[in-house]
């Protein structure tokens, strides 16, 4: 394989370093056997050192002009790009999750992130300037927000490039002048390795200083802990497990300087089916929810985990086809050996509990190793789905449970829903007004409402939304996806009664970077006076 050359050494403010033990290997999911090369797990100085760097770059980076930034985000997406056949190779190898038609499109996603955020970073609005010129005793107020400091980045397992090392917290953390120390994930470090160096060749193009970027590794939660803890790591960008998120945030919280974790963590995505969609409709329904939760091998957060269907006919005919559907569909290998034995755990939990029938329990595939993960489906009641809590969390896998419920009790079903990414509605012209009641339950529980779709594809626009009431995120004002994430690694900085020559391009009179501004209550590009 071509491209960059991969040692095994953590990458630390532009240098190798290799001072702790090899003992972290890949995994083929395919055959279950360790990958070449080992890894070495970064060591407390090793970390120390790059937080340290990063604490140092933010001096520099914080004051670079918006078009410079802009240039350091493309010029990382180039290098991503350049690199992207190396990239897409080493994290098949080490994710199974296929080349083309998957990790081709994350790798563009990647850098098409990266490229949006140079946009927006051109643009300007991202600082959110606000200026109310007072007078008659009140304070001339002008606000903007400013980068937070050096971000830890950790990412998730199932995207390995665009929720990983070069992905969306990296590149929104960047594109706000914070320096970041990403976490490679122990389930694809020749991936996380190789991606760093992407971003370090990129940054090296700029002339970024030495610790904008670093990359560590870690086989268990002591390099994550050290990162999270280390005083001059500022914010928290994380994309992973419930568990993962949440010691996290636990962990960041109990520093003498508390600092936010931005959690994105595992969902339950529930879908309602309304009546008259079930009716007129009911098949295409089942099709699509079945290709939805089993795409990627249902190792998306974005997974339906749990479909409402209508008591009687209608909603035990779209069971049976979904049913139908994943038993001619093939499954897949797992992304590694802890999330196939808790998914496998799962499934047999589910078809354990009292009201729950196994509708289809799909037997692994020798051919496709020993991670190999089957699609299944049970199905239950309402009542059933209330008592039994199991239900209502997510199984990340091809798993997903079917619940009958009356039409007149579907409210009831919204209601239970825990904090979730997304709900999903599948409606009619006849199922409007319940439609209606639903969303107005189901917005004070998911970041996003998704209408006779599928909660599975997030695309990357500023209007996106990626987040949630916990347990889907540890900070339900924020999104990890779409332009707005820049939001969460900077914070408002107000001057009061500032001299002109003291203020920030963003907030003088004239306005020179041009940028859409509210000022006295009004949004405009027209600078003061
Ligand atoms: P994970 O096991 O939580 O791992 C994520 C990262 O966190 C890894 O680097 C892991 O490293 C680290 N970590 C986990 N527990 C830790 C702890 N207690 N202390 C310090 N570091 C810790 O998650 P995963 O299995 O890779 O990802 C699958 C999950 O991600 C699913 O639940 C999925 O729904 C979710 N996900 C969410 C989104 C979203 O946008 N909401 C997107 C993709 C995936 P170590 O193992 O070395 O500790």
């Amino acid at each position: 394989m071509s491209g960059f050359g991969i040692t095994g050494s953590n990458l630390v403010a532009g240098k190798e370093r290799a001072g702790g033990p090899d003992t972290l290997r890949g995994v083929d999911p395919r055959t279950g056997k360790a990958l070449e090369p080992a890894f070495h797990e970064a060591t407390p100085d090793e970390i120390g050192d790059a937080v340290r760097a990063a604490g140092e770059a933010f001096e520099e980076l914080r004051s670079w002009p918006d078009e410079r930034r802009a240039a350091l985000l493309r010029a990382v997406a180039d290098a991503v790009e350049s690199a992207g056949d190396q990239l897409v190779d080493l994290a098949d190898r080490e994710t199974a999750l296929g080349t083309t038609p998957r990790l081709r499109g994350e790798l563009a996603r990647t850098t098409g992130q990266l490229r949006s955020f140079a946009r927006l970073v051109e643009d300007g609005w991202y600082v959110e300037a606000i200026i109310d010129p007072g007078g008659n005793g009140v304070p001339d107020v002008r606000r903007m927000l400013i980068p937070l400091g050096p971000v830890g980045v950790f990412g998730a397992s199932n995207f390995p490039l665009a929720f990983g090392v070069p992905g969306g917290d990296t590149a929104s953390a960047l594109a706000a002048g914070c320096p970041v120390v990403a976490k490679g994930h122990p389930s694809h470090p020749a991936t996380s390795e190789a991606c760093a160096r992407a971003v370090l060749a990129g940054l090296a193009h700029v002339g970024a200083p030495a610790g904008t970027f670093s990359m560590v590794q870690g086989a268990g939660v002591e390099v994550g802990a050290a990162l999270a803890t280390a005083p001059e790591i500022r914010a928290i960008g994380f994309t992973g497990s419930l568990a993962g998120g949440r010691a996290l945030h636990d962990l960041a919280a109990a520093r003498p300087e508390p600092i936010p974790v931005f959690a994105e963590m595992g969902s339950i995505n529930p879908v309602f089916v309304l009546p008259g969609a079930a009716a007129a409709r009911g098949d295409a329904i089942a099709d699509g929810y079945a290709a939805s939760m089993i795409q990627g091998v249902g190792q998306f957060c974005t997974k339906p985990g749990v479909v409402f269907v209508p008591e009687g006919e209608n909603g035990t005919r779209i069971a049976e086809r979904i049913a139908e559907v994943l038993r001619s569909a093939s499954g897949g290998p797992l992304l590694n050996e802890r999330i196939c034995a808790t998914f496998r755990s799962g499934v047999e939990h589910l078809a354990t509990l009292d009201g729950v029938a196994v509708l289809l329990r799909g037997a692994p595939n020798d051919d496709q190793g020993p991670l190999a993960g089957a699609p299944s489906l049970v199905l239950t009641d309402l009542d059933t789905y209330q008592r039994s809590p199991a239900l209502a969390e997510e199984h990340f896998g091809p798993v997903s449970a079917v619940v009958t419920c009356p039409t007149d009790r579907l409210t009831e079903a919204a209601r239970s829903v825990p904090g979730s990414l997304t709900a999903t509605i599948q409606a009619d012209e006849a199922d409007r007004a319940l439609a209606g009641r639903l969303q107005e339950l189901l917005a004070d529980r998911v970041g996003r409402m998704v209408y006779d779709g599928y909660p599975t594809g997030v695309a990357v626009v500023p209007a996106m939304h990626h987040g949630g009431p916990y347990p889907a995120t540890t900070a339900p004002a924020h999104t990890s996806v779409g332009m707005t994430a820049i939001r969460r690694f900077m914070r408002p900085l107000a001057f009061q009664d500032a001299p002109a020559e003291l203020l920030p391009p963003a907030l003088v009179d004239a306005n020179p970077l041009g940028i859409l501004r509210l000022v006295d209550w009004t949004w405009t590009t027209d600078p003061i006076g």
